[in-house]
């Protein structure tokens, strides 16, 4: 038991530690000028020259990092340092990461719940990204942050915009790729704010729905399990 104890301990304590392959058989053109809608790329390429503060885990596979600008207490994003720019060019191929990607999420969920059980968890990823590199959100559900600033954020990941990472895989496997209806999707972040946990409608605006968000983290009923 002991011993189980102290390999997690060392698990936990070394999230960064094991990476000693070069990235160079990954890596595409390393430019130096990235655009930010590219940023993601750097973290793929290079994960040690970030800070633990950025880089929460890397592997020779996978990248977890923080989200620089996190619309929950908790907020990660999963990813392979294979280079796939988007969920469009996933192909059935894919499957075997999509698998191991879901493990790291799975895991990066276990750990934040044993240091605070109330947080309750989605993980999954936008119709359509804004950032290249194939990423997946983890994402706690209180959406208690200061970074949540307005109607598309909140959209883009409590109406079907967000797809949980069964839904995409289930649909890879039927049908060997990713494509919906951009027109369809955008209209959805322009969609009235309606409180994912409760029936309410409507809420006036951000300010209003962060006091009800704020209002659900403080009442234990509004907890849900896992
Ligand atoms: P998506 O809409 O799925 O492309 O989401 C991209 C995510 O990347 C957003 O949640 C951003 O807050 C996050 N983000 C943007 N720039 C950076 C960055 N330089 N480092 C880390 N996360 C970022
Ligand atoms: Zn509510």
């Amino acid at each position: 038991m002991q011993i189980i104890i102290i390999t997690i301990k060392i698990m936990k304590n070394s999230t960064r530690s094991f990476s000693t392959k070069s990235f160079s058989s990954y890596s595409s053109s390393s430019s130096p000028s990235l655009r930010w809608s590219e940023e993601l790329i750097r973290y793929c390429e290079h994960p040690e020259v970030f800070s633990t503060k950025e880089v929460y885990h890397f592997d020779n596979e996978f990248v977890i990092i923080f989200d620089k600008y996190p619309k929950a207490k908790k907020h990660f994003l999963v990813m392979p340092r294979k280079r796939i720019d988007s969920i469009e060019n996933l192909k059935k191929g894919d499957l075997g990461m999509m698998q191991k990607l879901k493990e790291k999420g799975q895991w990066v969920i276990d750990s934040m719940k044993e240091e605070n059980p109330k947080l309750n968890f989605r993980m999954g990823f936008h119709a359509f990204p804004s950032m290249k590199q194939f990423h997946m959100h983890v994402i706690s559900q209180d959406f208690i942050s200061s970074a949540l600033k307005n109607k598309k954020h909140w959209n883009s990941f409590t109406t079907p915009f967000f797809k949980d990472y069964e839904k995409i895989e289930n649909i890879l496997k039927e049908k060997g790729e990713i494509k919906f209806d951009k027109i369809y999707y955008e209209a959805l972040l322009k969609k009235p704010l309606n409180c994912h946990l409760c029936n309410k409608k409507d809420i006036k605006n951000i300010p209003t729905l962060k006091k009800h968000l704020g209002d659900h983290w403080n009442d234990d009923s509004s907890e849900k399990s896992e």
